[in-house]
């Protein structure tokens, strides 16, 4: 074997040479050297062409000049085919100048026929180094492709305590709208902000979990009201021209998926479409029973009639980061995918340049049979003029709080602080239920509840809590009194229950 090194397996060797007698003594010392490979011949322009594109070749020996053809125009075709794949001249003829234009051109080495012992490990060298270059590529590729979702990572991590603090109002002013107000319109502008609030608020959820690839919990969707939101959420931003239809064949038809993710998948399909009509054209989303083999499943199809894509974008559609828009992120595909098939789900795509493109979902079915009355959410009890104490540094929150709870009827005191909350305790007595965030300062939640509790405190307290950081983390959660945690974000119709269920149960 010549050269020592890792086995190059079967190899596929392109000979361009005009002489046949030549071909196969070059092919026989190959053989002979017990190299394992094969060989094809060509001699001319489209010969090479249709071996570069039908034969794909581990290396390319070529002769230096061919009647009608030549040795580098040969370099010329396959260094702008296949760049990475190997050549070496192979010639009887060939003087030093001769062999530093073929180096200059771009050729892996040059060998001379009288002196054949040379070509088998040049052979087997040129491979080498052809591989070891596409595989450090490949890690190279990979290292990058890493480096740039860890630092999506850093920056997802950063921007979200941040976006969740900014969004809070978001969740909580439609409430206040709503109570505020009787008019139809004005109420349907705050379900539209509630709604992005919520979406904005679960998009840097699931961005985060997506980086640090976590699973949201799943729960049953029933399309139709799917559909119903994604349709009201479509409609604020929806282009003149663009027509949008949506159809869910069978009201009953339900999936078992994360809402938001699911929503989040059929937006950026949507919001693909629409960017691919910028003339216009009809937005379809249909939701239909689909058969896969035995099992049913959901078919969720989302068309336009917009550019289309050729095979070269359709290959690349899922790949992370690719785009062909000025300002895209080339992240809204690949989110799909994962999304869809973390349910168990498919993605497929049909599109035909010019024509429009078709995005089909093929998702486990869940069948919905609602019971009667299923769905509906029992009032909530209002308050009757019971004491709340509400504890919080965030001062939108609280003020936010404070204006919902009180519109209730619940009497409200409001500290930033544990040290403003123990004053409060002091001068106006202890409140029928106590509502604090779990990263207070100066006071510890579960030491201002261990306080409390020492002064004669029995009553629910309900706690805000942060998803990566647990209340009672410094292990003072008190005995006596009964915690009601409360994860946040915070929707106010959740805290006006929560409210209500403590003092309930008390
Ligand atoms: P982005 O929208 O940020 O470019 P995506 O992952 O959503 O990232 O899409 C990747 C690429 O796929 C787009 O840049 C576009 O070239 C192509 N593409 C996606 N959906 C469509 C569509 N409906 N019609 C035409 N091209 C599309
Ligand atoms: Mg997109």
């Amino acid at each position: 074997m010549p050269n020592k090194g890792a086995p190059l397996g079967r190899l596929r060797i392109l000979l361009v040479e005009d002489s046949p007698e030549d071909a196969e003594l070059v092919s026989d010392q190959l053989l002979d050297a017990g190299l394992q490979a094969e060989f094809e011949r060509v001699d001319n322009e489209v010969g090479l062409r249709r071996a570069l594109t039908e034969y794909m070749p581990d290396i390319v020996l070529s002769d230096l000049s061919m009647p009608g053809f030549s040795g580098y125009q040969a370099l010329q075709i396959l260094r702008e085919l296949h760049p990475k794949v190997p050549f070496i001249f192979v010639s009887g003829t060939m003087g030093e100048e001769t062999a530093v234009e073929a180096l200059r051109k771009g050729a892996n080495d040059y060998i001379i026929k009288h002196l054949p012992a040379r070509l088998p490990p040049a052979v087997a060298r040129a491979i080498r180094e052809a591989r070891s270059e596409i595989e450090r590529a490949r890690v190279e590729d990979e290292l990058m492709r890493s480096q740039r979702l860890e630092s999506l990572a850093l920056l997802a991590a950063g921007l979200s305590h941040d976006l969740r603090n900014i969004l809070q109002p978001l969740l909580i002013v439609p409430d206040l709208i709503r109570e505020r107000s009787d008019d139809p319109k004005i109420v349907r502008l705050a379900d539209v902000i509630a709604e992005c609030g919520r979406r904005g608020h679960e998009m840097v959820e699931s961005m985060l979990s997506f980086v640090r690839g976590s699973r949201q919990p799943s729960e049953r969707i029933v399309l139709q009201r799917l559909f119903q939101a994604v349709g009201m959420l479509l409609k604020s931003s929806l282009p003149r021209n663009v027509d949008l239809h949506l159809e869910v064949s069978d009201d009953r038809m339900a999936i078992e998926a994360n809402y938001t993710e699911l929503q989040q998948v059929l937006l950026n399909l949507a919001l693909n479409a629409i960017q691919a009509m910028p003339d216009g054209g009809r937005l379809s989303l249909v939701a239909e029973r689909g058969g896969q083999g035995q099992e049913e499943c959901v078919r969720i199809r989302v068309s336009d009639e917009g550019i289309g894509m050729d095979e070269a974008t359709q290959a690349r559609l899922f790949s992370p980061f690719f785009t062909t828009k000025a300002n895209g992120t080339g992240l809204g595909l690949v989110s799909c995918r994962r999304i869809i098939e973390s349910v168990g789900g498919h993605i497929r795509v049909h599109s035909c340049k010019g024509e429009g493109t078709s995005f089909e979902l093929l998702l486990p079915m869940q069948d919905a049979l609602l019971a009667e009355g299923e769905g509906e959410v029992p009032a909530i009890r209002a308050g009757r003029g019971e004491r709340l104490l509400v504890v919080d540094d965030e001062a939108t929150r609280l003020s936010l709080l404070g204006n919902a709870l009180s519109s209730q009827g619940y009497r409200m005191r409001l500290a930033s602080d544990g040290a403003v909350a123990m004053r409060h305790l002091q001068e106006a007595g202890l409140p029928d239920v106590v509502l604090v965030d779990s990263g207070i300062p100066l006071l510890s939640a579960g030491q201002l509840l261990a306080e409390m509790q020492a002064m004669g405190y029995r009553g629910p307290a309900i706690v805000l809590e942060d998803a990566n950081a647990p209340a009672f983390a410094d292990g003072q959660a008190p005995s006596g009194i009964s915690v009601h945690v409360l994860p946040k974000p915070l929707e106010m119709q959740r805290v006006f229950r929560a409210v209500a269920d403590a003092l309930g149960s008390d």
